[in-house]
């Protein structure tokens, strides 16, 4: 249900609206509104320039962040189908030079020539996310950030759940929590917002 805070926010672009639109009739599932707005705000309080994404879906959140933020966006994607409507999107959004999809399998890119970003936004696969963390990690600039979402899984991160797989996911985004706080590298917090965000400052 929607409480005060959700009706409060004012309307985006309708290009973003449609996109959401789109999302959700086709259970897609992206960044809540709450979150596109924290993550918008820390790239413009860290006047991020270049940021990279792992998990692009239709590109929902890489238009957000280059249509709000200005800055330019990498976003690798491993599904054909996504990454062609991702495409699409972010060419209606007249987004092209702002935004470059890479189609891969993000766990085995080629990342010898990758350069170094001011963010990084991990929203993949959920169980990978160390993986992520530890491979991509390097290519963040000191003082930089990396950022990963649904890290309390609609609140069911702490309850009982039936489903074994669920049971297993839970499980490795525990294991992750645990990971990021306590890596003396990093100055990590995790928010209840959106679906669960952290934000990991990397020491300089
Ligand atoms: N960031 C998007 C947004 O908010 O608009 C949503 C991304 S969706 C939650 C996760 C996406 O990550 C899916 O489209 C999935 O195909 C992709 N993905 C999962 N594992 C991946 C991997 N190893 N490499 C690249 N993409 C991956």
């Amino acid at each position: 249900m929607p409480d005060y805070l959700d009706n409060l926010m004012p309307e985006t672009t309708p290009l973003l609206k449609q996109l959401r639109a789109y999302a959700k009739k086709h259970d897609v599932p992206i960044i809540t509104r709450e979150g596109e707005r924290f993550l918008n705000q820390l790239l413009v309080l860290k006047d991020a320039k270049n940021v990279l994404e792992i998990g692009a879906a239709i590109g929902y959140s890489a238009i957000s962040m280059a249509l709000n933020t200005k800055c330019h966006v990498t976003t690798i994607e491993r599904d054909q189908a996504m990454v062609k409507q991702a495409k699409i999107n972010i060419s209606d959004a007249n987004l092209d030079t702002h935004i470059t999809v890479i189609e891969a399998d993000a766990l085995t890119l080629d990342v010898s020539e990758l350069p170094m970003f001011d963010v990084l936004f991990i929203d993949a696969a959920k169980a990978q996310y160390i993986k992520f963390f530890e491979k991509y990690a390097p290519f963040v600039k000191p003082g930089g950030l990396i950022i990963t979402d649904n890290l309390l899984f609609h609140g069911l991160i702490d309850q009982e759940v039936e489903s074994r797989n669920l049971r297993q996911l839970l499980r490795k985004l525990d294991t992750f929590n645990q990971y990021i706080l306590t890596r003396d590298d990093y100055i990590t917090e995790i928010y209840r917002i959106g679906d669960g965000m952290s934000v990991s400052i990397k020491r300089k």
